[in-house]
């Protein structure tokens, strides 16, 4: 099982989800029992089970050495893995109706028939020609190029030019640019896609593929939409006060004729093509004197001589101190933790589980900078996840649901707090930042972690639509703009007419990814810290709270963690959490000192658009 980073990043493709699979038309004329069911379940489970195993070292070879050969390695053992996925949802479908099953078979049953993302229908060729225009929109994408000043410009080399550039009409270049020529090619390509996949699910015994995606959160498809609804109206009046904020901040640098002081922000302007995180440009909100934090976490890095390993072991220690057990001695052996200099690999990190045992890993290019030292923590945090469901049957090791994979890691990552930098010897007690910078240290924060969640709660909102019929292809562009206005409150720098296909510019469309589990993770990862900071009877601010070191804290989250995936995801969060719901109100109490600072600074402006 392979994990990545981000749900930013351009280069996810290494994600299972991509694949393909070909329903098997359940036969309706073979009375199966609940003992034919539990013996279909063993095979399918040791199969996926040891196809996996083959399927993650060809995995890693390929992503740590890229040749032609490995590429064909590893196409040759994930067509196979497929191959196999293919044949036992198809299977799993038709047993799921069988009377007496037992829990754990029904459960496993669900699990294999809903572990594929994009479902082929059964009809001859219906397969391949899924399999190859989801390649296709993917190798597009990668492919995929923008212009700056009018000369050509890749994925990568764009989103960091957004981050940085601040002269608005070098954005709105790069950001027309970027969705003319990555999305519309794609529309066609896409639409036909859909149509295809949809005939599978339903095949499979699911209304849509959307249908089939919201029917892997224990509990009935309709209502894991309305509580997205729920979790989003939570959080939308700390948003609200963001954009209120933010949008005057870029009046004050921009003036009226770029960023009207009423009405949506213009979606270029946020320091990221999709608007999705703004904390690229927390120096053009940052408040004089308070904005100013008073360290920088890289300097402190490279003062004391950390290099890439050494933050891989403070990572650990962080682990360690809540009592779980050292990182296996092949973690170090067989991880890729620096760039190599003499080949080519995939640098984007992630986290990797080979045997589903104790071989973890993680990949990447480490640097020593702030962001990595993040990154550290969020990709360890899948390791230990992994490393404690190992002793589940291999239909259970995976997340409770799958926001909580992406949420372990950063909610480590809320403790890296001044006073953990005291702990561990990076920063000096005398230069903790005192109450007054609370401000800056909760707006730095926001502008990623609070920014991005009208975009993690559309992009799926938008597919959903797309995959139940609702939205046509003639309306994809109007849909997409009018979600990002309705929730984001943004509004694209130039018209766009109903030829356009901005949605097929972000990545995770043309790759098929799903997208609520980081909206999810986004809301947990902040559960999970408000409850460890509980139990370890944290009473100042939240966001000032480091639960390092605590290992009580470390022996509950181990008993939501080795759960896996094999009870509903309400048992393992109650196991941590002592709640059975998601819920925003965490992640709202943490910015509480921060909402009441923006609407002081509000007070008789323009809110809403
Ligand atoms: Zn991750």
């Amino acid at each position: 099982m392979i994990r990545t980073a981000m749900a930013s990043g351009l280069a996810l493709a290494l994600v299972l989800s991509g694949a393909v699979v070909l329903a098997t038309a359940p036969d309706k004329n073979t009375p199966a029992t609940a003992v034919d069911a539990d013996k279909f379940v063993a095979r399918a489970e040791k199969d996926l089970a040891d196809i996996s195993i083959d399927a993650n070292r060809a995995g890693w070879i390929n992503a740590t050495y890229i040749t032609d050969d490995t590429d064909a390695m590893a196409a040759e053992v994930s067509a196979r893995q497929t191959e196999l996925a293919v044949k036992y949802a198809g299977e799993a479908a038709k047993y799921l109706n069988v009377p007496g099953l037992s829990s754990d078979t029904k459960r496993k049953l669900d699990l294999i028939r809903n572990g594929i993302t994009l479902p082929a229908p059964s009809r001859p060729g219906a397969a391949d020609e899924l399999s190859t225009i989801a390649t296709r929109l993917q190798s597009e994408y990668g492919k995929g190029k923008g212009t700056l000043d009018g000369k050509p410009i890749s994925g990568s080399d764009i989103e960091a030019a957004m981050g940085t550039t601040r002269d608005p009409a070098k954005l709105k270049e790069m950001w027309v640019s970027w969705n003319d020529n990555v999305g519309v090619p794609m529309k066609a390509d896409y639409a036909h896609m859909v149509d295809i996949s949809n005939q599978g699910a339903k095949e499979l015994g699911y209304a849509d593929v959307g249908a089939m995606w919201r029917a892997g959160y224990d509990m009935p498809p309709d209502d894991f939409a309305k509580m997205t609804d729920r979790l989003w109206k939570q959080v939308e009046p700390l948003y609200l006060s963001l954009h209120t904020y933010v949008r005057w901040k870029l009046n004050e640098k921009y003036g009226d004729a770029v960023q009207a002081k009423t009405g949506p922000i213009r979606a270029d302007l946020l320091g990221n093509m999709w608007a999705q995180e703004w904390g690229n440009i927390y120096d053009v909100v940052a408040p004089k004197g308070a904005g100013d934090i008073g360290y920088d976490t890289e300097a402190l890095l490279k003062a004391k001589g950390y290099d890439p390993i050494k933050m891989v072991k403070t990572g650990e220690g962080f682990y360690s101190s809540l009592g779980f057990a050292p990182l296996p001695d092949t973690f170090w052996t067989r991880s890729m933790i620096v760039k190599p200099a003499d080949r080519e690999v995939v640098c984007h990190a992630s986290a990797w589980d080979i045997d589903n045992k104790q071989d973890v890993r993680i990949k990447m290019c480490t640097k020593v900078n702030a962001d990595d030292f993040v990154t550290v923590h969020h990709e360890l945090g899948h390791n230990y996840y992994q490393r404690a469901y190992m002793n589940q049957p291999f239909l259970y090791e995976n997340g409770a649901n799958d926001g909580f994979h992406e949420a372990i890691g950063d909610f480590v990552a809320l403790s890296i707090t001044p006073n953990y930098l005291v702990q561990i010897g990076l920063l000096d007690k005398s230069r903790v930042p005192s109450a007054d910078k609370d401000t800056g240290l909760l707006l730095r924060q926001a502008m990623d972690k609070v920014a991005f969640l009208p975009f993690g709660l559309l992009v799926d909102k938008w597919r959903w639509g797309v995959f139940n019929g609702s939205i046509k292809p003639d309306q994809y562009q109007s849909a997409w703009d009018a979600l990002r206005l309705q929730y984001q409150g943004i509004k694209p720098p130039v018209a766009r007419d109903a030829s356009r296909f901005d949605a097929g510019a972000k990545y995770h469309i043309p790759a098929n990814t799903p997208y609520m589990r980081y909206f999810l993770a986004r809301l947990l990862q902040f559960q999970f810290y408000q409850a460890a900071c509980k139990q370890a009877g944290w009473t100042g601010p939240l966001h000032r709270c480091s639960f390092y070191g605590n290992k009580e804290v470390g022996a509950k989250l181990q008993k939501m963690l080795e759960m896996g995936q094999s009870k509903p995801w309400p048992d393992a969060l109650q196991a941590f959490t002592g709640s059975r719901e998601i819920s925003g109100q965490a992640l709202v109490d943490y910015f509480a000192p921060l909402k009441k600072w923006l609407d002081e600074q509000n007070k008789g402006k323009p809110s809403g658009w």
